[in-house]
């Protein structure tokens, strides 16, 4: 099945076409012996320096292995992550409290949302880039999937880009669609279709005019880019979630886009999960951005990643959305994951010690569009504005 074909497709020619405003560079000038399309200007340039090894090479990740946890303090530390869990109820227990019987609307803590109009300030490239990329797949996975999918998150670390999505199937959907392209680049000159709505064709835009740069300053564009002219059997990974020892810090996976599939958790919770069972480094430099900003339980469940599992380069929106009934029951799996890493059960207890009594000050904050209303389906409007 091939979305948005016809009209709604690139045409490649010399001289590339106008999608909106925006020139997409993917300008066929030829055939590379290697046999992938010779593209004239911008996105040849980059091509060039890559074949020419004039990228910088991905920084290979290092992988930390977890302390060893002695069978008595696994047990201590067991009996009271199961406290813990108990703890993480009083979250879900609070939205339940203030939740209206719909579950399409969210809960708003406090009498209203805080509204974040759109502001200009230096923005995080790859946070940036990330929302066009969860963007663009959004609207294309909900062309075809039955059921609407919520959500779609895209990761960024290193030398890999991941992509996943609220429900378990929508993935493996994706990556059949994918599979019968050749390469990357003749999956992403489709186009979305017309009935997309204003903002998210007005990102897709961008996300067109950020790959046909011929420096995109996103390391996450750089990679996108890199890998579009390989096979796109080649580049393109689906792994489920459930087995993801390799994804995120095997060579194998290295340079790929992968797309993870399986649970039905939030789309960010499925990448912290990934993130953490692959134990990297805790230095590593891991940025996460979707087509929405974090509902309440990811917020919650990415600054459990940061602040207690130790990864300090995580860049995420920190100003969380609405809260959905049931989005902080999955918190439990990453207890369970700082459980095998050793963190101490006084350092988890502490923070949802600290979490509880701040709760009352904790904010829901919505987009604003472009005429200053609320927007709660999309992260930021600003471009420049990573929150
Ligand atoms: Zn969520």
């Amino acid at each position: 099945m091939r979305a948005g074909s016809g009209s709604h497709r690139i045409a490649a020619g010399v001289g590339g076409r106008r999608v909106g405003s925006v020139l997409v560079g993917f300008a066929q000038a030829g055939v590379h012996p290697r046999g992938y399309p010779l593209l004239r200007a911008p996105i040849n340039r980059v091509l060039a320096g890559v074949m020419q090894g004039r990228m910088v090479p991905a920084t290979p990740v290092r992988v930390a292995a977890a302390p060893a946890v002695s069978r008595d303090r696994g047990a201590t530390v067991q009996r009271a992550a199961a406290n813990v869990i108990q703890r993480a109820e009083f979250f879900t227990n609070e939205i339940k409290s203030s939740y209206s019987g719909r579950n399409d609307s969210g809960v708003v803590f406090g009498d209203s949302p805080v509204l974040r109009p759109a502001r200009p300030c230096a923005s995080d490239e790859n946070a940036r880039f990330l929302r066009y990329v969860s963007n663009f797949f959004f609207h294309y996975v909900n062309q075809f999937v039955k059921a609407k999918d919520q959500e779609v998150e895209a990761m960024f670390l290193s030398d890999r880009l991941v992509i996943s999505a609220n429900n378990p199937t929508t993935m493996k959907k994706l990556f059949e669609v994918m599979k019968t392209e050749k390469t990357l680049l003749e999956f992403l000159q489709t186009q979305l279709p017309s009935s997309v709505d204003t903002r998210g064709t007005q990102m897709a835009d961008r996300f067109y005019d950020v790959i046909s740069r011929p420096d995109p300053r996103s390391e996450a564009a750089q990679l996108l880019q890199a890998i579009s002219f390989e096979d796109i059997a080649d580049v393109v990974r689906l792994i489920e979630v459930t087995r993801l020892k390799d994804a995120i810090t095997g060579s194998a996976y290295s340079e790929k886009l992968i797309l993870l599939s399986g649970l039905g958790i939030h789309a960010e919770q499925k990448l912290l999960l990934a993130l953490v069972d692959a134990n990297p480094s805790r230095t590593i430099d891991v940025a996460i951005r979707g087509k929405k900003r974090p509902c309440f339980g990811c917020w919650l469940c990415l600054t459990f990643v940061k602040e207690v599992l130790g990864f300090a380069n995580l860049s995420y929106n920190t100003k969380g959305g609405k809260a959905w009934v049931g989005s902080v029951d999955s918190l439990d799996r990453l207890l369970e994951k700082a459980r095998q890493a050793g963190v101490s059960a006084d350092t988890i207890e502490k923070w949802f010690k600290q979490k509880q009594a701040s709760f009352s000050t904790v904010k829901t904050h919505v987009s604003t569009n472009r005429f200053g209303q609320e927007d709660a389906g999309y992260d930021s409007y600003s471009d420049d504005d990573p929150f």
